[in-house]
């Protein structure tokens, strides 16, 4: 099925329409009205798309607002002449949108992509960048994207390939049978779940253009900025971007604010990856996930829950119970104080499913 920014305009307006929604139309008629040069599907949405908060003057960490659906924060760098994003977001559409934003932030144009990792919600949008925007990452990163895996397996079926279909039906559903108050809640979130499938059906992966498998620095302006692979961790190339005089670490998701996902990671080599981590000097940390944070505690928090992890799957490996039965037999809420999200017993299978292939060398 061919779909179209337009076609998509289309299932907008009849839904807003069937809600009876004054507020939405006047935001769709205003995307007709704006500027359509080169906004690819599924960069249909209302007002903003980010917010872009200051953490030390010229870098911000973008967040997404809710009106898109963009996946992971981005984070971007204002130096003298240019701009340097840090991760593309989880399509064309929002990558775009966050291009288009920044441009309230300053007239200076993008010259470095940094992809932290190859995970979907981190670079399908690489693509929107053009021959002048040098995008960097992890030659492990490269290969991936490469490979065309961002587009399969665990995580991208879970919550795409299965998964966004799935949430649509459902919410079509949900709309049909809601009561008039509710109809206006489910009709936004059905519209942009409609917008993020159709971005992922204009994706065409691209990996970085420049790639290394240590470290690579770049001086831009005054600004020394550090591109530093530490280890294998949430993935088998992530970097990290340290900038030593800000005292200030982008992670991507090598740390995160909550509990980070498992499923492609490294569980015996992540926590050594972490001490290396702790070992620069920074105060700040701008997370793929999650709100900015200040100190190191957060590395203590996140090594014991790995260990824990690990040695939890790990003996109901040697016990011979399946991935997904043992899944609801994991227990992490030993660290619900550190992590208020684990109330219940059960993980994502995910991750019991990676300690396995480490275990049994298949693990790459
Ligand atoms: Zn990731």
């Amino acid at each position: 099925m061919v779909r179209t920014v337009h076609h998509h305009r289309g299932i907008v307006l009849t839904l807003v329409a069937a809600a009876g929604l004054a507020v939405l139309v006047t935001a769709s008629v205003d995307h007709v009205s704006a500027q359509d040069a080169g906004r690819p599907a599924g960069a249909t949405y209302a007002g903003k798309a980010f917010t872009f908060n200051e953490v030390v003057p010229g870098v911000y960490h973008a967040v997404g607002t809710g009106a898109l659906a963009v996946g992971c924060n981005a984070s971007v760098i204002v130096n003298a002449d240019d701009v340097i994003v840090v991760d593309t977001n989880l399509s064309p559409g929002a990558a775009w949108a966050l291009r288009e934003e920044l441009k309230s932030l300053t007239p200076k144009p993008v010259r470095y992509v940094v992809n932290t990792h190859w995970h979907w919600d981190h670079a399908h949008g690489n693509q929107i960048y053009g021959p002048d925007v040098t995008v960097i990452g992890h030659e492990y990163t490269r290969a991936r994207l490469a490979a065309g895996d961002s587009m399969k397996g665990r995580s991208y079926e879970m919550f795409i390939t299965t998964g966004l279909p799935a949430r649509i039906a459902d919410l079509k559903a949900k709309l049909a049978a809601a009561p008039a108050a509710d109809k206006a809640s489910l009709a936004s979130q059905l519209a942009i779940a409609e917008t993020q499938l159709a971005g992922s059906k204009v994706l065409v992966p691209a990996p970085p253009t420049l790639t290394f498998t240590d470290h690579l620095t770049l001086v831009r302006g005054g600004r020394e900025i550090r591109l530093l692979y530490l280890g294998r961790a949430h993935t088998g190339g992530d970097i990290v971007v340290f900038l030593p005089k800000e005292r200030l670490v982008i992670t991507g998701d090598l740390l995160v604010e909550g509990t980070s996902y498992i499923g492609d990671g490294f569980t015996a080599e992540w926590p050594a990856t972490l001490e290396k981590l702790r070992a620069l000097d920074f105060d700040t940390t701008l997370p793929g996930h999650g709100a900015v944070f200040r100190g190191k505690a957060k590395i203590d928090h996140f090594i014991a829950y790995l260990r824990d992890f690990r040695r939890q799957a790990e003996a109901l490996h040697t016990a011979g119970v399946p991935a997904e039965a043992a899944a609801a037999k994991m227990d992490m809420r030993a660290h619900a104080t550190n992590y208020p999200a684990l109330t219940t017993p059960g993980v994502l299978w995910h991750g019991v499913a990676r300690v396995y292939e480490e275990l049994e060398g298949t693990a790459r």
